[in-house]
């Protein structure tokens, strides 16, 4: 309907058509920081720079509002846009003294994309718009300088043809590289003045043939049909891919700022620069940047040449160095936290042109906050919720052996720290496609660009041969934590030929290669990694953390040297002791079989005396390992047929021997073997008989575990006090009520038995696992008999939902790409599902017993949202794999400092 309007109507219309545009000039801007989801990052940012008396040229951003019409109008401009657009512009002209078109005085603007969450060079952005075969001379005679306008305008043409006609850069950047050959000029900063009016001509033809259409001359044209393609940019697909990759929303959209051209190609006293107020690798508060004399921004991201550290401005402009640093400085502070500039010199005259809050490794995440925290920029909290719980992962992450000795093939800049090792691909479909099928990959390139995200994303590590440590790679890879080598330049990329020289060496594709992102060396083959020790900030950070959480976490450990590390790590408890794991050991399978496969009482029992002593040292260790933290122990859960041997594997071995008639004695035992397994298989044994049903029906092997447990938590006790062994014993699997009575009779039978026999009344307690959904509803019944709950979300995943564990991999994939499932239940617990019988158990089961301690020990208890969630519903404790202790920390923290719960619960069962 709009679109049908005449122009009159439309403009009695934009009477009260919304603020589409927002001006900023001179100091004074329409605009500020709070209105980042309708400026987008970049705009409200260049407003609020403005408003602060940054030296940024004037512009005007239209909203994000404005592209959610033209989007969901059709593509078309709703009613008043280009009505404000027209004023503004007039506005600008006034402000720059300059006029778009203008074949005397041209105005030159840029046309930038900006969401509200950072996308670094997903989006569009198109330079020197305003230049046509008029207004290049107008620029020429106005700079004194034609080289200098001849090159914005082949770049304008390569940019406008690239973003807004959809030709191929690569087809432009033929012509340039062709041009350069020529003329023999080394880098683009050196092809003569001729060549470049060349290279517009050239431009221009390639338009006419690609494109069917004249390169327009219209400058307002060329401005309408730039805000188009920026806001049509939003769904390119690299650009899709990104929002997929790092969980943005479609719907936000994209504002678009268009403001005046500054130069930083007009000679030796220009250039342009990308720098950070902070080390974003390290974190170390030092100024740290790049700078390309006579360039334009885009070169330098780019990688196009590799830039100079921004240290040597100092020397070639002293008074503009010591301008930025202030600027920067300034920045920083306003903002309190660590910036990443964009600026731009034209003949020694600074400008700043975006600063966002820059990307870091998780190394520069966490010294920053707790640095800033120390300066007074910023308080606990906002350091506690300005670092990624997930991200932590990365400083846990293995780095290279200092001590070892390797080769290096090649040396690049430190882009971003780890370590990595991984076949050699060199492009990002393959990266991709390799990664797919569980390879190890890493992505070599010349220089990246947006389009090799995806395949950054599924690589291990990067390495490029060109480039600087704020070009395109450097940055996405220290937003991904990947590890990352930068302009290494001896390393000579042949695409075609699919391989790399570097010196003497030759590396193809599917060759593994390590690279240490820390030194920026490269090597051959795979070298010896160490685990990477903490920082100091990191333990401060994590001490705060726990200041501040009100969910204790524990760790899931099977053995004395778990227990030992989960406790390094920061661990409050043990969570879970899966007992079965103990029954694995070598010496103690045979004997784990000779009792499932006796006959009869008497004979199990035999064998189940004999396996007492086993588990009893190993519960001794983790004690002593635990002393002071509680410790839960989960009674045997597997069904018994996983400690024998494989049917298929026992079947052949027998009718082997069947056939070649040998070895009596063996077929025997075989044939034994075969008719126990065709008795205890099960067609789901994931539903069968296992867990406390196992329990029940042979008793002697709970009585035994319970015995262990207690005899060694007595002995541990008289060494070490009473007060300082907690155990706490955990019934695995139990759905009615009437298992939770039995067994608990069973264990505290025993228990009571143990305490009598030692003469040391060490304090123990039984409680359950709630993981059948069964157990959740009737939990009040059960907590009569349980002074405890541990969620096992795994099975009660899987039976909540009716998937298995085991095949979910057959569907999952599909039910992923439709959106049928937002995340793997396995991996991100299921709030709605699964978490409301999790809300059930918990609310039921405290009702009955208000002193209920309350956790989880599924894959869950370390994924950051799940925390989230666990303390949302008040649960005492979480409890995940020794590694994972670290993001569990960090994440409980944040849970509470997002939904603050009184700490005396946790404080008192934890
Ligand atoms: P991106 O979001 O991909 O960084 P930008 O909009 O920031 O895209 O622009 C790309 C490059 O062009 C940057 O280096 C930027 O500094 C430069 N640039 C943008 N606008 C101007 C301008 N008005 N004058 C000079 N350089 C500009
Ligand atoms: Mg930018
Ligand atoms: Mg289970």
């Amino acid at each position: 309907m709009a679109h049908a309007r005449t122009r009159k109507q439309s403009s009695r219309k934009s009477a009260k058509a919304p603020q589409y545009v927002y001006f900023f000039a001179n100091g004074k801007a329409e605009g500020s920081s709070a209105m980042r989801p309708l400026l987008g990052g970049k705009g409200s940012e260049l407003a609020e720079m403005t408003n602060l008396g940054v030296p940024v040229p004037p512009g005007f951003t239209i909203t994000t509002e404005a592209w959610a019409a033209y989007t969901s109008g059709g593509k078309k401009h709703p009613a008043g846009l280009w009505g404000q657009v027209v004023a503004n512009l007039a506005r600008l002209e006034a402000a720059a003294g300059r006029r778009l078109g203008d074949p005397d005085q041209p105005l030159l603007v840029s046309v930038r994309s900006g969401a509200r969450a950072s996308m670094p060079g997903m989006m569009d952005t198109v330079l020197n718009l305003g230049l046509n075969d008029k207004t290049v001379l107008g620029l020429a005679r106005q700079t004194r300088n034609e080289r200098f306008a001849w090159d914005c305008y082949r770049r304008f043409i390569t940019i406008f043809g690239d973003v807004v006609l959809g030709i191929e850069r690569r087809a432009f950047d033929a012509l340039l590289d062709a041009a350069k050959a020529r003329t023999g000029a080394k880098t683009d900063a050196d092809v003569p003045a001729d060549a470049l009016k060349g290279l517009v001509t050239e431009g221009k033809r390639l338009v006419q043939e690609k494109a069917r259409q004249a390169f327009p001359q219209d400058p307002t044209e060329q401005l309408r049909l730039a805000i188009n393609a920026v806001f049509d940019s939003w769904w390119a697909k690299k650009a899709v891919d990104y929002r997929r990759i790092n969980r943005l929303s479609d719907d936000w959209g994209t504002a678009v700022t268009v403001m005046a051209m500054v130069f930083g190609n007009l000679g030796d006293t220009s250039g342009t620069g990308v720098c950070f107020s902070r080390d974003p690798s390290t974190g170390e508060k030092r100024f740290f940047g790049e700078f390309l004399v006579n360039a334009q921004g885009e070169d330098v991201v780019a990688g196009i040449r590799t830039p100079e550290p921004v240290d040597g401005l100092k020397r070639r402009m002293p008074k503009v160095y010591s301008r930025l640093v202030a600027i920067k400085d300034r920045l920083e502070r306003h903002y309190r936290d660590m910036q990443d500039i964009e600026f731009t010199v034209q003949e020694g005259r600074l400008f700043i042109l975006q600063t966002r809050s820059g990307k870091r490794t998780a190394a520069a995440a966490v010294r920053t906050a707790v640095e800033m925290v120390k300066e007074k920029l910023i308080n606990r909290k906002t350091a506690l919720l300005r670092v990624e719980p997930a991200s932590l992962n990365q400083l846990l992450h293995p780095m290279v052996d200092p001590a070892a000795k390797v080769t290096s093939i090649a040396k690049g800049l430190p882009a971003a720290p780890g370590a990595a090792s991984g076949k050699v691909v060199f492009d990002s479909e393959r990266a991709v496609e390799w990664a797919h099928k569980g390879e190890k990959v890493i992505l070599v390139r010349a220089e990246t660009s947006p389009e090799d995200v995806a395949g950054m994303h599924a690589a291990e590590g990067v390495l490029t041969s060109r480039g600087g440590l704020t070009s395109h790679a450097a940055v996405v890879a220290r937003g991904m934590g990947k590890c990352c080598v930068v302009g290494a330049g001896d390393v000579i990329v042949d695409e075609e030929k699919r391989a790399f020289q570097a010196g003497r060496t030759l590396v193809r594709e599917g060759q593994v290669i390590t690279l240490n992102g820390s030194t920026g060396e490269v090597m051959v083959g795979t070298v010896p990694l160490i685990e990477p020790a903490w920082s100091n900030e990191l333990k401060q950070l994590l001490h705060w953390a726990d200041t501040t959480a009100t969910t204790k976490v524990r760790a899931n450990a099977d053995t004395p040297k778990q227990a030992r590390e989960a406790r390094e790590k920061g661990a409050r408890g043990i969570g879970l002791v899966r007992t079965e794991h103990m029954f694995f050991g070598e010496e103690r399978i045979p004997i784990v079989r000779e009792m499932i496969m006796a006959r009869d009482e008497q004979a199990r029992q035999k064998a189940v005396d004999r396996l007492l002593p086993f588990q009893r040292e190993d519960f001794v260790g983790i004690f002593e390992a635990m002393a002071g933290l509680p410790v839960t122990i989960r009674l045997l859960d597997p069904p018994l047929h996983e400690f024998l041997p494989k049917y298929k594997d026992v079947i052949e071995d027998y009718t082997r021997l069947d056939a070649l008639g040998i070895n009596p004695q063996r077929h025997h035992e075989l044939g034994e073997l075969k008719a126990r397994l065709e008795v205890l298989i099960e067609a789901n044994p994931m539903l069968g008989h296992r867990g406390c049903r196992l329990g029940i029906t042979f008793p002697e092997i709970y009585d035994m575990q319970v015995r262990a447990i207690m005899e060694a938590a007595c002995a541990v006790a008289r060494k070490i006090g009473v007060g300082k062994v907690e155990p706490e014993i955990m019934i695995p699997l139990t759905g009615t009520v009437a298992e939770m009575k039995l067994t608990r009779e069973m264990t505290v039978a025993v228990a009571e038995h143990v305490v009598d026999e030692m003469g040391i009344k060490v304090p123990y307690s039984v409680g359950t696992m709630i993981e059948v959904p069964r157990a959740a509803l009737v939990a009040g019944r059960i907590a009569e008999f349980a002074e405890f709950f541990s969620f096992g979300t795994n099975d009660l995943t899987q039976m909540t939902f009716g998937y298995s564990r085991d095949d979910i991999g057959k569907f999952l994939p599909f039910y992923l790409d439709k959106k049928l499932l937002a995340a793997d239940p396995f991996a991100v617990l299921d709030q709605e599902g699964v978490g409301e019988l999790v809300r059930i158990g918990i609310e039921r089961g405290r009702k009955t017993n208000p002193k209920l301690k309350v956790g989880i020990c599924g894959e869950h208890g370390g994924e950051p949202s799940s925390v989230e969630f666990c303390h949302q519903v008040g649960m005492t404790y979480v409890s995940c794999s020794p590694f994972m202790v670290p993001i569990a920390r960090l994440a409980a923290a944040q849970a509470q400092l997002k939904e603050p719960r009184r700490g005396s619960g946790g404080k008192r069962h934890g």
